[in-house]
């Protein structure tokens, strides 16, 4: 049995685990861009400088022969031929597969804003990009970054704190707006004001203005007519499914590679898993793409499974689930927080414990179902929530557990519905 798999990533490499658990001795092949596997969700900390290129580095060298695992890093794959089987290289070299996994993730989307396409400007997906806004930054001034959501808000953060000037520019009134409420989200943005961001949110980009002599970018432009400095522009403002060849070879595919549970494609024996795939969410019960790590795991060990000959299927399947520490406050957003529904009732909880540190829970409860959760500060119990929410299971047996939890347990406590 020859295996392929596309992409060297979290679906790529779960994937590559479940196969060698059953086959040890079918041909596996890893393509990959990238020179070796690292987690993508500490980029930010290398392009700060913070962390280092080692740090983040997921496997020893070796590993992949180890497993007997033909790793193929630095190629990219622009063909496929479903018919006679194989995949096309970069270098024209042609690999042929019985089992084909596409785990291919996502690329940076560039807003189409006049004056975006040239030099120092950057989107935040991959080693590379790291490095370059790394470098950037030894002789850049002024960091400009549009998109306000995970990716912008932490390495506006982690920028901050290694010193660089940071514009961070958001269409929304305020910073990670699917994550955050109202109450939230002006709390996160006073921390980034406090740290020493400059927030320009509430107006889009209009216009990235350039140096006519070497074309270096200069000023940021508004809607508003604001003029921002800007030596260096990052784009964080969403993510592209790379579909490319997949497409052009009949898979279908919307936003990202259509699967189904057991992570097929309409093609026999191409599997798609992470980033890439579009699926039905847990939670909304929306067909969209997950975008994070634990999920694009859980698809990738599906897909291997299947891919050896096992039977797997993907129970839960969530992107709706965010942890993030923004300047040292912890918070787990759950479930749909923007565009809830109105025949939702929402639930607030807020706490100060004995340091002067507030804690908020936000809960939005439909009937006898907890939709979705927002635990700011004081992240404990976030795994009780989210097994309500993906289960959607009667919690009114819990109404006392989720209503005086924090009563109960850390005193002083005010809850009021909204
Ligand atoms: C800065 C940042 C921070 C993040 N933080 C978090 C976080 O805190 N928590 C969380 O859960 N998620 C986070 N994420 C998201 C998480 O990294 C992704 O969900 C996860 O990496 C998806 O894994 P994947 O294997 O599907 O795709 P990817 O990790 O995107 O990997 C795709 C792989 O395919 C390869 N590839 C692509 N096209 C080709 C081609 N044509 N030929 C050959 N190879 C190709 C790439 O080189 C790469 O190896 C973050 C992402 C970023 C960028």
């Amino acid at each position: 049995m020859k295996y392929v798999i596309i992409g060297g990533s979290a679906a790529g490499i779960a994937a590559a685990a479940e196969i060698r658990k059953v086959d040890r001795k079918g041909e596996l092949t890893i393509i990959c861009k990238d020179k070796f596997y690292y987690s993508r969700c500490q980029l930010h900390m290398v392009a700060s400088g913070k962390t280092t290129v080692e740090q983040i580095r997921l496997k020893p060298t070796g590993w992949a022969e180890d497993m007997g695992i033909k790793f193929m890093s630095g190629k990219t794959v622009f063909g496929l031929d479903t018919t006679n089987r194989t995949v096309t290289l970069d270098d024209d070299q042609t690999v042929a597969y019985d089992r084909l996994l596409i785990a291919t993730g996502t690329k940076t989307f560039f807003p189409p804003l006049e004056g975006i396409s040239g030099p120092l400007t950057f989107g935040l997906r991959n080693l590379d990009d790291a490095l370059a806004i790394k470098e950037a930054g030894r002789t850049a001034k002024n960091f400009t970054i549009i998109g306000a959501g995970l990716v912008g808000v932490e390495l506006a953060a982690e920028l901050v704190k290694a010193g660089v000037k940071v514009n961070l520019v958001e269409l929304a009134k305020y910073p990670l707006p699917l994550q955050l409420d109202q109450v939230c989200g002006a709390k996160c943005s006073k921390m980034l004001a406090d740290a020493g961001v400059k927030l320009y949110f509430g107006t889009p980009a209009k216009k990235l203005h350039r140096s006519p002599e070497d074309a270096k970018p200069v000023a940021l432009e508004l809607a508003s007519g604001e003029k921002i400095a800007t030596d260096v522009l990052i784009c964080a403002a969403g993510v592209t499914a790379n579909t490319d060849f997949a497409r052009r070879a009949g898979i279908d595919s919307r936003k990202g590679i259509i699967i189904n549970d057991q992570c097929l494609t309409n093609i026999p024996d191409v599997f798609a898993a992470g980033d890439v795939a579009e699926y039905v969410d847990t939670v909304n019960g929306l067909w969209q793409l997950t975008a994070v790590w634990p999920t694009a795991v859980r698809q990738g060990k599906v897909a291997g499974i299947n891919m050896a000959g096992g039977s797997a299927s993907i129970k839960i399947n969530t992107g709706m689930k965010t942890a993030i520490s923004v300047m040292g406050t912890h918070f787990i957003s759950l479930g749909q927080i923007s565009n809830t529904k109105p025949e939702w009732s929402k639930h607030v909880f807020r706490n100060t414990d004995s340091r002067g540190g507030e804690s908020i829970r936000i809960l939005y409860t439909d009937g006898n179902a907890l939709k979705s959760a927002l635990l700011w500060g004081n992240v404990t119990d976030a795994g009780l929530y989210h097994e309500a929410i993906v289960t959607g299971r009667d919690i009114s047996g819990d109404y006392l557990f989720i209503e005086g939890l924090d009563a109960a347990k850390r005193g002083r406590e005010t809850m009021s519905v909204l």
